[in-house]
């Protein structure tokens, strides 16, 4: 490979593995299996240690995690948290002991060994035994607070006795309890988890503790800091956490040299099905705390500890075809309808592709023989190519919906391909579904089989109609009786006085969840001023970045969309906030405050703004209208500046907000 060829390789990979990572860390709902994503990893590891110079200081391989999401508090770690290393096979395993023995001048190591837990990983932080503070680990430098969701974890010690440290493990949720959530999201027209290790991170990110109160998460203890004690190996912490009531895992055992540990691996290979929670390897950890301290640390991973990952069920099969699915935002994914094969006791007869480049990653066309695989309730996936066939024939990804014909559309940078008509028929019944949940317009007694009834009867096309339903025509129906009717009825006439914000979140535009609907809400009071609204607007909103942004921008540019929002209003449905609109002369202009104010406080200015029709931005821009600067303003005065944007003192700024218009 050349180097022209390697820069693009290494984008590319770049590229794919930070999506990957947003949509594992940040929204747990990853598209591609851990080993697909390791190998990714490997791969641009590998193209960074051979040709170095184009390796970037800031390449996902020296990262650990993601950032934190905003809508958490920051919560800086004391020292930072790392990732492991990986051996994909016991020879990369038996290397690490290698290096090991090396650096340690040693023939044999004691390690101790644990399973590796398929959750995510928290720091407790006691003081005086009392648990101060809970975090996610986030990018290893700064997590998310989540203390108050994690003290609704039974397994976790609220008190201990004059216990003074940081305690680390990871939470995860047994896997009947996986299943059964996931079978609660399905009723409820929720996405299931991909796997309990996202369920376990969905659950425990939660804003409000009481939804993480009612998941039965667990946690299993394996790092202790406690500057009191004086201990000499891991192992002495493990059974010191246990002493004082915390839940570490049984199955730790010290092994005495590789041996022992390979005996120990093969041994919960043949096990792990047996056990309630998923694992998805073995982490082995040198013993000894000095020698872990000669060691040290890379910038991402530890040098005295590693993660064997057990590979995933694989089995070659033919792919006979391969057909678009049609999701709830519209989303397009490829499908490979596959010679049937049994994967670990299971019959495989479809797999996903997930998107157009992971189908030109992966070479892979029609006909081709190719490698599929199962991990944990993973939807199978096609792996990797084996061998064209004489007949194969490359796979075009169509250019309009397959269901209703509709524009196809995948926005810059993006991977999904979308079908971005509303009305789209394979969408329609998800959209509904999503629109009646608890969240959204909360409508009882629609659930999913009632939906499925009205769009098949032909009663229901988009959730506009559900308002025009009417008795006579329900009792016509299977299951329907007089009651039920009315019961459908009397739900749907009370969903219409649910407020503004929980519409826009029941519209289902694609990235807006209920936090960044109630956010736009707070901004813009009606659905009619998002209309023509354009995204850099919205990306003034601190909180909106620019993905959610155009996403709500292209949502409304369809003339469909609009037609929907306006019948949903005829039917008497609250479009607006309660807050009645004064004048607004300010409509359209944004503003950035800094330095101090004199007269009033930074967020009444701010309110202020937004009640005449402007946006506060938290940042400057060239989008930026105006900057306040009150006394010492900061570096976004400099900027202004910079930049040209007109800068008001606060008197100015009082003056500008007593003239009708500007
Ligand atoms: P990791 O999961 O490979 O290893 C580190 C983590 O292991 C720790 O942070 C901790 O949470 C956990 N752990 C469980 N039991 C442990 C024990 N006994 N001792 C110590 N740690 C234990 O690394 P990571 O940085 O959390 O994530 C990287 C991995 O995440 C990748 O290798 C991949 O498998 C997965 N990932 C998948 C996707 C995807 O799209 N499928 C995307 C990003 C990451």
């Amino acid at each position: 490979m050349n180097k022209s060829e390697a820069r693009n390789k290494i984008k590319d990979y770049s590229r794919l593995i930070l999506h990957h990572n947003e949509l594992y860390y940040a929204k747990d709902a990853p598209e591609i299996s851990d080993s697909e994503y390791d190998k990714l990893f490997r791969e641009l590891n590998k193209l960074e240690k051979d040709f170095p110079d184009l390796a970037k200081t800031d390449s996902p391989t020296k990262r650990v995690g993601a950032p934190p999401l905003k809508e958490f508090e920051s919560v800086k770690h004391k020292t930072k948290l790392q990732s492991l290393d990986n051996a994909m096979d016991i020879e990369e395993l038996e290397a690490f002991d290698e290096r090991v023995k090396k650096a340690l001048g040693k023939d044999k190591i004691e390690y101790v060994c644990e399973l590796k837990i398929d959750g995510l990983a928290v720091v407790l932080t006691y003081k005086d035994g009392k648990l101060a503070q809970g975090a996610t680990r986030g990018d290893g430098t700064k997590g998310e607070g989540i203390t108050l969701n994690l003290l609704t974890i039974k397994d976790i010690p609220q008190k201990a006795d004059r216990f003074s440290g940081e305690v680390r493990g990871e939470v995860y949720l047994p896997y009947n309890d996986f299943l059964k959530l996931n079978e609660q999201r399905e009723e409820e027209g929720e996405p299931r988890f991909a796997n309990p290790r996202n369920a376990a991170a969905g659950s425990l990110r939660q804003l409000d503790s009481q939804i993480t109160a009612k998941r039965p998460l667990s946690i299993g203890c394996y790092f202790g800091d406690i500057p009191a004690k004086k201990f000499k190996t891991h192992f002495e912490i493990i059974n010191y956490l246990k002493k004082y009531e915390f839940k570490t895992n049984p199955n730790v055992e010290p092994c005495h040299g590789m041996a022992q540990v390979e005996k120990y691996i093969s041994k919960w290979q043949s096990k792990r099905e047996k056990l309630d929670y998923e694992i998805d390897g073995i982490v082995v950890k040198v013993n000894s705390l000095a020698d872990q301290k000669e060691l040290g640390a890379t910038s991402r991973a530890p040098r005295w500890a590693i993660a064997y990952k057990f590979p995933p069920v694989q089995a070659k099969t033919i792919i006979e075809d391969i057909k678009v699915q049609v999701g709830r935002t519209g989303a397009i994914t490829p499908v490979a309808y596959l010679k049937p094969i049994s994967l670990a006791g299971v019959v495989v007869k479809r797999a996903t592709l997930h998107n157009e480049d992971e189908i030109k990653r992966k070479g892979i066309w029609v006909r081709d023989q190719v490698i599929v695989q199962r991990a944990g309730d993973v939807i199978p996936e096609v792996v990797k190519l084996v061998k064209h066939a004489s007949d194969s024939k490359e796979f075009k990804m169509p250019t309009a919906c397959p269901i209703c014909d509709g524009e196809l559309y995948r926005p810059e940078g993006e991977a999904i391909t979308r079908c971005i008509n509303a009305g789209c028929p394979a969408q329609v019944k998800e959209r509904i579904r999503h629109f009646a949940t608890r969240d959204a317009m909360d409508i009882e007694h629609l659930g999913p089989a009632i939906v499925d009834q009205l769009v098949e009867a032909n009663l229901i096309k988009d959730v506009a109609d559900l308002y025009t339903l009417d008795k006579k025509e329900l009792l016509k129906l299977e299951r329907f009786a007089e009651k039920s009717a009315q019961n459908l009825l009397d739900s749907i006439e009370k969903s219409k006085t649910r407020p503004y914000d929980r519409l826009l979140y029941a519209l289902g535009i694609r990235m807006v969840g209920r936090n960044t609907a109630a956010l736009v809400a707070s901004h813009y009071y009606s659905l009619e001023d998002l209309f023509h609204i354009e995204g850099e607007k919205l990306e003034n909103i601190q909180g909106v970045g620019p993905k959610v942004a155009h996403s709500i921008e292209h949502f409304f540019s369809e003339k469909e969309n609009k037609l929907l929002i306006e019948r949903l209003k005829k039917y008497g449905l609250s479009i607006k906030s309660g807050k009645e609109k004064g004048p607004q002369p300010l409509a359209g202009k944004t503003f950035v405050f800094t330095g101090g104010l004199e007269t009033i406080t930074r967020p009444e200015a701010e309110e202020l703004v937004r009640n005449l029709g402007g946006h506060p931005a938290s940042s400057v821009s060239k989008n930026t209208d105006y900057v306040v600067a009150g006394t010492d303003p900061g570096s976004k005065y400099d900027k202004a500046k910079k930049l040209g944007v007109q800068i008001l003192s606060e008197k100015e700024f009082s003056g500008l907000l007593r003239k009708p218009s500007f």
